[in-house]
C-alpha cells in the first residue's frame, strides 16, 4: 500500500494533495500534463479566488500572488470590492460592495503549473498520465484510497447524475471568456459584475497572467438572447469579427465598460486565451464501488458542476479538497462505504448551498427576492457589502435567499423596509 492516489491536477486535486502532503501523508498525484505544459493549454476558465479560498491557499503556503503590483503604481492587483451594475426592464441600479478581504484572479494555467511544481518540490510524487476507468482497479490496489478530481468531463460515467439535485437538463447560459489588452481598471480596482435582463451577465476581472496584468471579460449569455452573437463568431475562425462583437455588446448593454476601453489597443491577448462553451449544471453521487470491491470518491467539479454565474466552482473545489483531506486525516481507519457516505454528506453541506444559490440565480426572469436584495444593496452600503462578500461565503448568501421570507426578514434586520426594496420602480437611478 502506498498512501493516497489523487487523479487530476486542477484546483481540487492540487489542494487535496498539498494538504495531505503538509500532514505527512504519502500522496501520488496523477496529472494529465506536466507543470510547464499546463501553461501551453487553452484558457480553462477565469476563476476568481474569493477570500476564503485565499485563506486556504495561505494555509498551504501557495499564496504566491499576494500583493503583486498592478499596472497602477502602488496598488496590488487584488479586488477589494465588487462594482455591480444591474439593468432590469424596470430600471438600472449601480452599487459597489466591499469584500471583507480582497479577492484575486490569476490565470488558472499559471496557478496549476505553480502548485504542481510546489507539490513536487516538497517531495510529492507526480505521475504524468491520463487515467482511464479501466486503470482504477489497479490504482486502488496500489493505494490505500483513490480520490478523483478530473473535472466536469472526465470519468463521469462512474458517478451517476442525481436528478433530484440537477434541475437543468441543458445549459442556462452560453459562456464566452477571454483575456484582453486595452481596458483600464476601475478605480478602485474591483470586480465588475453586470447583469442585463434577457441578455446575460458580464464579469470584468483584473487578472494576473504569465505576461502580467490583463483584463478578463467573462460573458454569460442568455441562450437565444441578443448577445448570442458572441458565440456565433468563433475567435479561431475570425478574430476581428469576434472582437467587433465584444465591442458591440459592450456598447449596447454595458457602455460603462466600453468607456474604459481603448479601441486602438483593445484585443484578445493570445489565440489560446479565449474559451467559448456551455455547462449543464449537474450533481453526481460522489462515490463508486469498483468490481474489486474497493471504493473511490469524486470531489469538486466531478462531484458537482455549476454554471459559473456566481464564480463558485474553483472555490467549491478547494473547499471540497479540504473537506476530503480532513476526512482522510481524521478517520483513516478504513476507506469503505461508511467513509464514503460520511464524507459525501460533509461535502454536500457546502455544495448544496452553492448549487441552490447558483440555480436560483440562474432563473429567468431574475427571482423577486434577488431583485429585492439588489435594490436594497443599491440603497444601503452595509447590504452592498454583504452582497459582495456573499461570494466568499455561499452559505451566508444562500441563507438570505433560500425563501422570500428569509430575504425579507434579513432585510428588516438590516434596517431596510422590504416593501421599498423593489426594483419594480421604473426609471434609472443615479449611481452612488
Ligand atoms: C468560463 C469559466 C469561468 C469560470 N469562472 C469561475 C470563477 O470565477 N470562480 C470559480 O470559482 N470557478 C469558476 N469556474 C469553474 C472552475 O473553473 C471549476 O469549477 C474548477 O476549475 C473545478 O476544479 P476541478 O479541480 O474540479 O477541475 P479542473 O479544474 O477541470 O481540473 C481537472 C484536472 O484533471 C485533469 N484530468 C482530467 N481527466 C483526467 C484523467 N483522466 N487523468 C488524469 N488527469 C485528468 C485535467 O487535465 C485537469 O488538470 C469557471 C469555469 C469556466 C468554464
Amino acid at each position: 500500500m502506498n498512501g493516497i492516489g489523487v487523479v487530476g491536477a486542477g484546483i481540487g486535486g492540487l489542494h487535496l494533495s498539498l494538504l495531505l502532503q503538509q500532514h505527512s501523508v504519502p500522496v501520488t498525484l496523477y496529472a494529465e500534463t506536466a507543470a510547464r505544459e499546463q501553461l501551453l493549454k487553452r484558457l480553462p476558465n477565469t476563476a476568481v479566488h474569493w477570500r476564503t479560498t485565499r485563506e486556504r491557499e495561505r494555509t498551504l503556503g501557495v499564496n504566491h500572488w499576494d500583493g503583486l503590483p498592478s499596472a497602477q503604481p502602488g496598488t496590488p492587483l487584488e479586488s477589494g470590492c465588487m462594482h455591480v451594475h444591474v439593468t432590469l426592464p424596470a430600471g438600472t441600479r449601480q452599487f459597489s460592495g466591499n469584500f471583507a478581504a480582497p479577492a484575486i484572479t490569476v490565470d488558472q494555467r499559471l496557478i496549476t503549473a505553480t502548485l504542481l511544481e510546489d507539490f513536487q518540490d516538497r517531495g510529492g510524487e507526480v505521475v504524468i498520465r491520463a487515467i482511464k476507468a479501466d486503470d482504477l482497479e489497479t490504482l486502488t490496489e496500489r493505494h490505500e484510497f483513490v480520490v478523483l478530481s478530473t473535472g466536469r468531463g472526465s470519468l463521469t460515467e462512474l458517478f451517476p447524475r442525481l436528478a433530484e439535485h440537477s434541475p437543468y437538463i441543458r445549459p442556462q447560459r452560453l459562456l464566452c471568456t477571454a483575456l484582453y489588452n486595452g481596458i483600464t481598471y476601475t478605480d478602485p480596482i474591483g470586480i465588475g459584475f453586470n447583469v442585463v435582463a434577457g441578455v446575460g451577465e458580464l464579469f470584468e476581472l483584473p487578472i494576473i497572467t504569465a505576461d502580467g496584468p490583463k483584463t478578463a471579460l467573462f460573458f454569460e449569455v442568455v441562450p437565444g438572447g441578443p448577445a448570442e452573437l458572441l458565440m456565433q463568431a468563433r475567435y479561431q475562425e475570425d478574430p476581428a469579427a469576434f472582437e467587433a462583437n465584444v465591442i458591440h455588446v459592450l456598447g449596447r448593454y454595458m457602455p460603462h465598460v466600453l468607456e474604459r476601453t481603448q479601441l486602438g489597443s483593445f484585443g484578445v491577448t493570445h489565440p489560446l486565451d479565449v474559451l467559448q462553451g456551455a455547462i449543464t449544471p449537474t450533481i453526481r453521487r460522489p462515490y463508486a464501488r469498483l468490481d474489486n470491491d474497493r471504493w473511490v470518491m469524486a470531489i469538486a467539479d466531478l462531484h458537482g458542476v455549476n454554471d459559473p454565474l456566481l464564480g463558485q466552482g474553483a472555490n467549491a473545489a478547494s473547499h471540497a479538497a479540504f473537506t476530503m483531506g480532513r476526512a482522510i486525516l481524521s478517520d483513516g481507519i478504513a476507506f469503505d462505504e461508511r467513509f464514503c457516505l460520511r464524507t459525501a454528506e460533509l461535502m454536500w453541506r457546502h455544495l448544496d448551498d452553492v448549487t441552490s444559490w447558483n440555480n436560483h440565480t440562474l432563473r429567468t426572469p431574475l427571482p423577486d427576492n434577488v431583485a429585492q436584495l439588489l435594490e436594497a444593496a443599491h440603497a444601503k452600503q452595509q447590504i452592498a457589502d454583504a452582497f459582495a462578500d456573499g461570494f466568499a461565503e455561499p452559505e451566508a448568501a444562500w441563507n438570505r435567499l433560500a425563501s422570500p421570507e428569509r430575504t425579507q426578514s434579513w432585510l428588516r434586520d438590516q434596517g431596510c423596509d422590504p416593501l421599498e426594496a423593489s426594483i419594480a420602480t421604473p426609471g434609472p437611478s443615479q449611481p452612488r
